[in-house]
């Protein structure tokens, strides 16, 4: 029977992570399951270090962004060493139950340790670069759009008034998720990708064209792992005279207050999350696909690779004429 379970953040933080938090603490509460809080990611299950959580040591977090828990990137917890430290702890504190909260690296680390330990362990997708496969969103996706939208809002006043190109760079080293929607919803003319890179000609014929129509300003969103931004800035100052601004957004994207949807998806996998280790399964991740909780297992979720909705770049462009 489930007696006792453990939750621990892991890799980036990402708002809402605490929401999570309180929803599992909150659900296990009441069905007589105690909860341990692990700190500092994989380490504190490394280090048998945690705190005991209770429905009102997570009261007044779940407006908070950034995890009550702390997250580190743990370096040992590749090791097999660090697997086997992190199973005796489960083991010693007889946990039965593990709750992840973090994103695909997290997984990964989560189903290295599945082969290792009985305690049976639940992943909750929680990072703001909504790259888990299986899942069309992740907890703190939201909120960093919003962020990355309302920053790129007042950046556009400044290209309108002096008839400037901005290149905003926002979060994502391997995927373009984010620069994706945010590129979308804040009307940008061009928006690069690390799937997809980019042709520089391209993008000068594109500023070129957009001149001719009377536009006077420019906006191109880049995910961070674009490789050769600075140089595509010289490139357009080059070919089309117009003065190019690089801004990168940087760790702004990462905290702030959750959003009411990254709340909302916080609260719903937390429980589903609890309700999944109750009804006895194990080594699966949290997914909502069409508003619809559903479950999959670790592995196929480290084993694939989420596919980018190449449809939103198309309409993207449409609607940038
Ligand atoms: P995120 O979960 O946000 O993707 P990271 O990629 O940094 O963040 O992963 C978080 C942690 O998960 C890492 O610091 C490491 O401890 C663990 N981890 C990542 N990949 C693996 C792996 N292949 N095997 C074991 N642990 C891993």
């Amino acid at each position: 029977m489930l007696k006792r379970i453990g939750v621990v953040t892991s890799g980036g933080d990402a708002p809402g992570m605490n929401a999570a938090i309180r929803a599992v603490v909150r659900t296990a509460y009441p069905k007589g399951l105690q909860v341990y809080g692990f700190l500092r990611g994989y380490e504190g299950l490394i280090n048998n270090s945690f705190m005991r959580l209770d429905p009102r040591a997570v009261g007044g977090i779940i407006h908070l962004g950034g995890t009550i828990l702390r997250t580190i990137r743990c370096p040992e917890f590749r090791t097999r060493k660090g697997i086997k430290k992190a199973a005796e702890t489960l083991e010693k504190n007889r946990i039965d139950g593990l709750v992840v909260i973090g994103g695909n690296g997290s997984f990964r680390g989560a189903y290295a340790l599945s082969k290792q330990t009985d305690t049976a362990i639940v992943g909750v997708p929680a990072t703001i670069d909504n790259d888990v496969y299986g899942t069309e969103e992740t907890i703190g996706f939201d909120t960093a759009v919003n962020t990355a939208v309302s920053e790129i809002d007042k950046i556009r006043d400044t290209a309108v008034s002096h008839e400037r190109v901005f290149i905003v760079e926002v979060m994502g080293r391997k995927r373009g998720f984010l620069a994706l929607t945010v590129g979308l919803t804040v009307g940008a003319e061009n928006i690069l990708v690390p799937e997809l890179g980019f042709n520089a000609d391209e993008i000068c014929n594109d500023i070129l064209e957009s001149i001719k129509k009377g536009k006077r300003s420019s906006i191109i969103v880049a995910a961070e792992g674009v490789k050769g931004t600075r140089k595509l800035a010289k490139q357009i100052h080059k070919r089309t005279g117009c003065e190019v601004r690089l801004t990168v957004l940087g760790h702004v994207q990462r905290g702030g207050h959750p959003t009411a949807r990254s709340r909302m998806l916080a609260c719903l996998f937390g429980e589903k999350a609890v309700e999944t280790l109750l009804n006895k399964e194990e080594d699966k991740i949290i997914c909502i696909n069409r508003n619809q909780l559903t479950t999959l297992s670790l592995k196929e979720t480290v084993k694939h690779e989420k596919p980018l909705n190449t449809e939103l770049l198309e309409l993207a462009k449409r609607l940038a004429v």
